[in-house]
């Protein structure tokens, strides 16, 4: 027998309606690529998102055809999120620091239909404008005024007479929930990128988990400064559960350095901030040289890479900030945990909680996680056996986008090439990349671990570990080192800051000191550059 509940698809247009009705005066605060700040409201966001909906139907747009986007956060970037999607469209968020070749290369595999860019990336949009095949249309997001004079890009447009073109007497179709709704490719450190294809109903079940108290704890009463790029894996879901929760959306455009970020999040008022650790160790510099505090920011998600304990530090005792370290991948929406506490824990000491919080966190609601051996089985939850992390869940990928064959799962879980072990009460914590261990005489070296330490040292700006040849035993840990400018420190004052934090033969057995370490294209270290880079790299023989 079935239930008698009204039935209505999870659309991502839901969220948008919502938003409008019962919060249409809440505000959108975006900096520009112009450098001013513009104000809108969720209700001109739903009344632009028709526009823009009924102005792509009258270019062609098709049900399930690829729109692309090469833009920074801020409201327009938000208007194509509901108005491509809601209208039935696939959004494909291109991440513009990219090789243009890599952007070609990803407009061609999603035969993305129509572009839409910041103005930034003109001189990147001149550069693939006739080397891509299936793009018909550019599109500027400016208004008349800021349309360069010139400009090689063949027919350009201007995104505000799109807008202006069309009335907003337009309904948002129904159609199939598990219909696709938008479109990421992973980095791609290895062979090509490939495309994740999130459904509207992925979607929707992701943004009322990631809303909740143990999770992002979002509330209508939260200012949220998504700082994570609307390119990557959607700013971690951050525009669809703002219109859930009702809560005010500040986007900081281009501007990402510490200065700027900071002086946004204090003007606006901020509560939730959402970054990678690379950014908020800029916010951080920036503070600690202007002995600056905050006075409105209550908490932040941070993910994307592990948070070094001493950056959690840093935020929960200077500066009173709440951190709550995710994990996530392109593949998984990208959150599956979360680091909230459990009542159990309020007897913790203020380090045992820092220790807890260093871990990736639990799963949220509606997803599930796993480590097994080597050998498949699957390990024990004592916060120790580590191996490979497997996910499952309703907004886990199943198969890559034009992907031919068996697709990536192993009995129905995702294999996601981390590896790390779960403790009794379900709080997982990463320990490396499964191609970033260090096999050390046969037994692992957690280079996470290494790094995290590294990284509480003053003088330490930026650590990376990895494998370097050893004659004896196969590999062992090599550390990279970037200074703090105005700071100093050696070799040995370096290894000696992990006596007692670490195994002693997990001790590195060289540290070398460079003046940058190469960064990918979502911010985080690029360690096969690194091992590149060292593959000759002799260690010292004691
Ligand atoms: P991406 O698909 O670009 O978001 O990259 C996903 C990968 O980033 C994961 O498989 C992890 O290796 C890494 N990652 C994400 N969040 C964390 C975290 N909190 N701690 C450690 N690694 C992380």
């Amino acid at each position: 027998m079935l239930g008698s509940m009204m039935t209505m698809p999870l659309l991502i247009s839901s969220l948008l309606r919502h938003a409008e009705r019962h919060h249409g005066e809440q505000e959108i605060v975006s900096r520009r690529v112009e450098g001013d700040l513009h104000r809108t409201t969720y209700r001109q966001l739903a009344a632009r998102s028709r526009r823009l909906a009924k102005a792509l139907a009258r270019r062609g747009m098709k049900a399930s055809d690829r729109i692309a986007t090469l833009a920074w956060n801020g409201y327009r970037h938000l208007e194509l999120y509901y108005a491509v999607s809601g209208a039935g469209g696939i959004l494909h968020t291109i991440n513009p620091r990219l090789h243009p070749d890599q952007v070609v290369y990803l407009a061609d595999h999603a035969e993305d239909g129509v572009l839409f860019f910041d103005l930034s990336f003109l001189p990147l949009v001149e550069n693939i404008a006739t080397r891509v095949k299936t793009i018909k249309a550019f599109v500027a997001l400016a208004d008349r005024a800021q349309m360069p004079a010139q400009s090689s890009i063949p027919g350009l447009e201007c995104y505000e007479d799109w807008i202006a073109g069309s009335d907003d007497d337009f309904a948002w179709p129904s159609f199939d929930e598990n219909s696709a709704a938008a479109l990421c490719y992973t980095s791609g450190t290895t062979g090509n990128p490939k495309g994740v294809l999130y459904s509207h109903r992925s979607t929707l079940l992701y943004a009322y988990a990631s809303a909740l108290p143990d999770s992002f704890n979002l509330s209508a009463s939260d200012s949220i400064l998504p700082v994570v790029p609307m390119f990557h894996v959607n700013a971690w879901g951050l525009p669809y559960s703002a219109c859930l929760t009702g809560a005010r959306l500040v986007f900081p455009g281009p501007a990402l350095d510490g200065k700027s970020l900071y002086e946004l999040i204090e003007a606006e008022k901020v509560s939730f901030a959402a970054g990678v650790p690379t950014i908020w160790q800029g916010l951080l510099t920036h503070l600690e040289q202007n002995a600056a505090r905050f006075s409105t920011l209550k908490r932040t998600i941070i993910g994307g890479a592990a948070c070094p304990p001493a950056m959690i530090e840093k935020f929960e005792k200077t500066h009173g900030v709440h951190v709550i370290h995710g994990w996530g991948m392109t593949e998984t929406s990208p959150c599956v945990t979360a680091g909230s506490f459990k009542a159990k824990h309020q007897a913790l000491t203020d380090d045992q909680r820092l220790t807890l919080q260093a871990k990736q966190g639990r799963v949220l609601p509606g997803v599930d996680i796993k480590v097994v051996a080597p050998e498949g089985g699957e390990l024990p939850w004592d916060g120790d056996s580590s191996g490979e992390l497997l996910v499952k869940g309703h907004w886990v990928l199943s198969r890559y986008f034009r992907e031919e064959g068996s697709g990536p799962l192993i009995d129905g879980w995702f294999p996601t090439g981390d590896v790390a072990n779960i403790d009794a009460d379900g709080y997982m914590h990463i320990t490396d990349r499964s191609k970033d261990v260090i096999k050390s005489g046969g037994e692992w070296i957690g280079s996470v671990d290494l790094e995290n330490i590294a990284m509480g040292h003053p003088a330490v700006a930026m650590a990376a570990c990895i494998a370097a040849r050893h004659p004896k035993w196969d590999e062992r840990p090599l550390l990279v080192v970037v200074k703090k400018p105005g700071h100093e420190v050696s070799r040995e004052e370096l290894l000696g800051f992990y006596e007692g934090r670490i195994p002693k033969w997990w001790t590195p057995d060289d540290v070398v000191f460079v003046d940058s370490i190469p960064l990918g294209a979502t911010g985080k270290m690029q360690k096969n550059k690194l091992r590149e880079q060292f593959a000759d790299y002799r260690l010292p023989t004691v």
